[in-house]
């Protein structure tokens, strides 16, 4: 159907999509409803691969004992995700696809080293995370793809998320990091940059053996914050050292 009666919205669990809707803001009228695509929505492993289905909701992934075991950060960033309500609905895909700089999930899957599996009526590929986005809101799917799912290799080191938002629950991050503490640490900021940010700078000084203090300040240097309704530059700048400095304290 996407390709051959398109141009047609993909619907999943339309949280994001009804609040175009009610803002006016989605010119496109016609839809596609995946809600009932059950095979996209499998969390299972495929050999030392997990594989999260598309359509995987906030509270399947919370509930999915392999989700904790294998990247217990994606379980973290869902419980904060707007409420109740939306967990039930929201889709890990939708996350994606939306492309919002402040998907909390987005983090979590760029230090993963995520793949995208991306599926049209053509065929089958297989898209790196940290090459999917290519600016504010694009990316690379076409008109023509679904996103399938999240292919997430094994992952070696301690995993660590956190959120900083106005509440704990319904806020939009201010900052939102996942890090990775292996034998070479990965970091990663939302909300800091026109997408999701992999921090190769600070990854490199932190390998090299600089001083926590001396990371934060290439950490500093690294991130494009603006000011906006949420917060300001400033804020989000001092917010992300803090955050390196506490990752780094916790994860010792
Ligand atoms: C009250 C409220 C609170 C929220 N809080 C948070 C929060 O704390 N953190 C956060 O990150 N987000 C938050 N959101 C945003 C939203 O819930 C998430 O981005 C959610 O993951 C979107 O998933 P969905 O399934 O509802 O997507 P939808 O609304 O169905 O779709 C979103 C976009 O993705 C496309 N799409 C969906 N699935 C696919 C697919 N498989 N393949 C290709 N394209 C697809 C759709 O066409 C659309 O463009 C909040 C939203 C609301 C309304």
């Amino acid at each position: 159907m996407l390709r051959d009666e398109g141009p047609l919205v993909p619907l999943a669990g339309c949280t994001d999509v009804y609040v175009n809707l009610n803002f006016g803001t989605l010119p496109q009228k016609r839809f596609l409803n995946l809600w009932a695509l059950d095979a996209l929505r499998k969390i299972e492993m495929r050999g030392r691969v997990l594989s999260v289905g598309a359509l995987a909701t906030y509270t399947e992934m919370i509930r999915s004992p392999l989700v904790r075991r294998r990247l217990p950060i994606l379980a973290s960033a869902s419980r904060e995700i707007g409420g109740a309500q939306v967990q039930n609905r929201g889709t890990l895909g939708g996350n994606i696809a939306n492309a919002s700089p402040a998907g909390d999930t987005l983090p979590v899957l760029a230090v993963a080293e995520a793949v995208l599996v991306l599926e049209s009526a053509g065929g089958m590929r297989r898209v790196p995370f940290n090459s999917f986005y290519t600016g504010y809101r694009r990316s690379i799917l076409r008109s023509d793809e679904l996103i399938a799912a999240v292919e997430v290799p094994p992952l070696a080191g301690r995993q660590w998320f956190r959120k900083v938002g106005t509440r704990a629950a319904q806020a939009i991050s201010k900052v939102v990091m996942a890090a990775v503490r292996g034998q070479a640490p990965r970091v990663a900021l939302g909300s800091v940059a026109p997408t999701v940010l992999r921090l190769t700078q600070t990854e490199a000084a932190l390998v090299a053996g600089a001083s926590i203090e001396e990371a934060r300040e290439v950490l500093e240097h690294e991130i494009k914050p603006i000011d906006d309704i949420r917060s300001t530059a400033e804020y989000r700048r001092r917010v992300s050292g803090n955050l390196l400095e506490r990752f780094w304290r916790e994860t010792a």
